[in-house]
């Protein structure tokens, strides 16, 4: 039985959710405690809870403690079950995190798998569903297994109501080639989308507005998207560089009191942020990518900066897995992360 302290470093939703994916990988159980022990609301909430309730299910895991609120949480699975599930968080969490928990186990299963997720597509603080679709998923589709994914309808806070499918098919020899990722090659496209849901477009176009403004993109690089049969309002605004190795993308979410051009201006911010460097791996696709590469038993990517998910998720996949994770620093805010199987 692993044992797997919550508040460590980051303290957040994500020790749980790795330490789930690679319980069920390694077939190891778990206990965790001070489950988001750092946060101002610890404990399990409905996206964490529904993660678990996920989990469960692929893995047919027996689980003590799985209730809101729990700090504490024992889960022991027993096989793998690749197939088609539903998992619906029921509220406007994110339900990319859910699909985070699950996916995995179903790379390295013995048969394809279809998942449809409902909740939250595109929430702050968690993937939104174009960064998984055009950042993430690809380079795990690069070391072998393919991953496709559909969006029916976006899903926003506090709504919710956001639906998409995932197709997830395994390699024959059910393992993960290891990726290298040291550049990012020629920039071959850029777009900005404004997602506008029952609300007025103009808001998005006041975005977009905003990005030919300052970034100087062309119109024909520019659209707004209006969701069909919305849930509820939402906005958010993504921008993407697709560069020859990696896909980069950055998002910002409306908010009531807050203009679309400062949503718009805090997008722009971090995707100059990313151009000032030249680190390919962004550091939400840094903490993300480390799993795969890890089960992949190798690999290496040049980043930026590590975030404390980053850090504290290597911590976490040690506990589970034989690899070496190493960190280089250099002066200019570059690092290149390399996992090593001994
Ligand atoms: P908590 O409420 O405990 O903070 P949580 O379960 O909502 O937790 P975190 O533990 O903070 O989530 O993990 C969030 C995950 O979402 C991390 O993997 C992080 O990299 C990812 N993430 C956050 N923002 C973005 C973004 N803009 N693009 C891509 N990934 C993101």
């Amino acid at each position: 039985m692993i044992k797997i302290d919550g508040s460590m470093g980051e303290g957040g939703g994500q020790i749980l959710r790795t330490s789930l994916a690679l319980s069920l990988v390694t077939g190891e159980p778990v206990r965790l405690s001070g489950i988001r022990a750092g946060r101002r609301k610890p404990g399990l909430r409905l996206q964490h809870l529904t993660c678990v309730q996920a989990a469960t299910e692929i893995g047919d895991a027996s689980v003590q403690g799985d209730t809101l609120g729990s700090q504490e949480l024992t889960f022991r699975p027993r096989r793998v079950s690749p197939g088609s599930y539903t998992f619906a968080v029921g509220s406007a969490g994110s339900a990319t995190l859910v699909f985070q928990t699950v996916l995995p186990a179903l790379l390295l299963a013995e048969e394809p798998s279809r998942l449809v997720l409902k909740g939250g597509t595109h929430n702050p603080m968690a993937p939104p569903y174009d960064f998984l679709e055009a950042s993430f998923l690809p380079l795990v589709s690069r070391m072998g297994p393919r991953v496709e994914v559909e969006l029916t309808r976006p899903g926003f806070y506090p709504a919710g109501g956001g639906r998409f499918e995932a197709h997830v098919k395994p390699t024959a020899s059910r393992t993960l080639e290891p990726l290298e990722l040291f550049d990012r090659g020629p920039l071959v496209a850029r777009s900005a989308r404004a997602l506008v849901s029952r609300l007025p477009s103009s808001i998005g176009q006041r975005e977009l507005d905003r990005v030919a403004d300052r970034l100087d993109w062309s119109t024909e690089e520019l659209s707004v998207e209006m969701t069909p049969k919305p849930r509820g309002p939402g906005n958010a605004l993504i921008c993407t560089l697709e560069f020859e190795q990696v896909t980069a993308v950055f998002s910002g979410f409306g908010e009531r009191g807050v203009s679309a051009e400062k949503v718009a201006d805090g997008t722009i911010a971090r995707l100059q942020r990313y151009l000032a460097l030249s680190a390919p791996v962004c550091r939400h696709l840094a903490d993300q990518l480390l799993i795969p590469l890890a089960l992949a038993g190798g690999g290496v990517f040049r980043t930026q900066a590590l975030s404390r998910h980053t850090t504290t998720n290597i911590e976490v996949i040690k506990r589970f897995l034989d690899v070496e994770i190493t960190v280089q620093e250099s002066e200019t805010d570059d690092v290149e992360v390399r996992v090593t199987a001994p």
